[in-house]
């Protein structure tokens, strides 16, 4: 089989659900695929009708589907004809220009949300603008540190509003994504009125735009310019505007003064770093999700020990829960103590390397290593590597990079990727849940 016939079979599996029956038997079920360009899949069809139907109906379900399989996919080109050298012409061609939008967390909520004085006034805000977006305050701006939670509480706002309202449009983008949809449409030249159509549906054609890390549009003249459209579009149609950043309005660099303006016209909410009492709630909230109990001797003592951000402090809490998995012993003050101090022991950390570690997913998995450092995408690989990633963030306490570079010279940021999305897998997905705790085992006791 080819590999282009794997990852649309993969999505395939995806779309039995997703799509109606009918439209499943009707329309996908007569799509063959016939090549992968890149990161672009071809697909062909029997006739030009079939062709429009499915750009106009399913594209976005097949793009969402390929995306849910994992299969690396980002669009998909459709083609007409037995012959797979008789594409449509270019411009006939049915390829959405821009990739998919970016999904809102259903974990980051409210209830999730641990309050206390250093993001009370963020929570009631957030909160009283959920209840009634585009009228209370317009935009609301949250800036502080990272790792504080205004991540958290967009994805909160989003997920209650839509709950409240299933037919909201909501948009969640971070500034990065805004920038990168947006020269996607530049690059097709003046021309196309498609691609900017395309854009404006999707940024202006919303309920609530929530924008993350607006301190990105620092000296990004041409994307600030679209952004003030963008905002005062929305703005007159009384929409709600949500955006962070990292610093307040006035340290962004370059920022236009008519940004500035509009950015402080609506309610600024700071969030900054929590006090002890937020710290130990959250520390215990946490573990609470994941199924442990911290008493407060030992949430008490990880909070004191912490630095400022609330991401950290999930560090540290992984590291004890990760000790109590080791030593199969309960999480006490002294293993609280001895797991900071040293993440692993060292008579395992002589043999923890990550080659040792890349030996035992090989073999798990029974895969090669050739295919789990390599650059394939289908789903037998992806999974296995994402794991082998999060394995050693877990285990190893060398920097990401260094990971990166064993893993065949990924990228920093796809470590962190693979480890955030192993580490959500295992909350829902038991299988992976098993999987891995087997891994540990098998990696620790040699
Ligand atoms: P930021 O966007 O400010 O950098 P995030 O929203 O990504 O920070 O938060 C980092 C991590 O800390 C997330 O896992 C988030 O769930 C958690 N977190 C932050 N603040 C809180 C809070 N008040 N209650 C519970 N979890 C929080
Ligand atoms: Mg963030």
């Amino acid at each position: 089989m080819e590999n282009y016939e794997i990852l649309w079979n993969n999505a395939l599996d995806v779309l039995r659900n997703t799509a109606s029956s009918i439209a499943f038997s009707t329309y996908i079920s007569k799509i063959t695929p016939v090549d992968l360009e890149g990161r672009k899949l071809v697909l062909n069809v029997p006739t030009e009708l079939f062709a429009r139907e499915i750009a106009n109906r399913l594209l976005d379900k097949i793009l969402q589907a390929l995306k849910t399989a994992e299969t690396g996919v980002t669009s998909v080109k459709i083609t007409v004809g037995d012959s797979d050298k008789d594409y449509l012409h270019k411009d006939d061609e049915v390829e959405p220009l821009l990739e998919s939008s970016m999904e809102i967390n259903p974990r980051y909520t409210f209830d999730s949300f641990v309050v206390g004085s250093s993001n009370k006034f963020l929570y009631s805000a957030a909160k009283a603008v959920a209840e009634d977006p585009g009228k209370n305050y317009n935009p609301l701006f949250i800036y502080g540190g990272t790792g504080l939670g205004k991540t958290h509480i967009m994805h909160a706002i989003a997920n209650y509003v839509k709950k409240e309202n299933p037919t909201a449009n909501v948009l969640y983008a971070t500034c990065e994504k805004f920038t990168t949809d947006l020269i996607t449409i530049i690059r097709q030249g003046k021309g196309s009125a498609s691609g900017a159509q395309e854009f404006r549906n999707r940024y202006r054609n919303v309920d609530v735009l929530i924008i993350d890390d607006v301190q990105f549009l620092a000296n990004k003249e041409a994307t600030q310019e679209e952004f003030f459209h963008t905002f005062n579009e929305l703005y007159s149609q009384e929409k709600q505007i949500i955006l962070s950043a990292d610093c307040h309005p006035s340290q962004i660099a370059t920022l236009s003064e008519r940004l500035k303006t509009r950015f402080e016209g609506g309610l600024m909410a700071q969030v900054v770093s929590p006090d002890i009492e937020t710290k130990i709630a959250i520390i215990q909230r946490k573990a609470e999700e994941r199924k442990y109990i911290i008493n407060t001797e030992v949430a008490t003592y990880l909070a004191e020990n912490s630095s400022d951000d609330v991401r950290s402090l999930e560090g540290l809490l992984n590291k004890v829960i990760f000790a109590s998995l080791l030593h199969e012993s309960p999480i006490t003050i002294s293993l609280a103590m001895e797991a900071i101090k040293q993440a692993v022991s060292s008579e395992n950390k002589e043999v923890m390397t990550t080659t040792n570690i890349i030996n035992i997913v090989c073999n798990f998995y029974d895969i090669s290593k050739n295919d789990l450092l390599g650059k394939k995408r289908n789903k037998e690989l992806v999974e296995p590597r994402q794991i082998c990633m999060y394995l050693m963030t877990e285990l190893l306490s060398i920097p990401l990079m260094t990971i990166g570079q064993a893993m065949g010279g990924r990228d920093h940021t796809t470590v962190i990727h693979a480890r955030d999305k192993v580490a959500e897998l295992i909350q829902t997905n038991s299988r992976i849940a098993t999987e891995v705790n087997d891994l540990k085992n098998l990696i620790l006791k040699k």
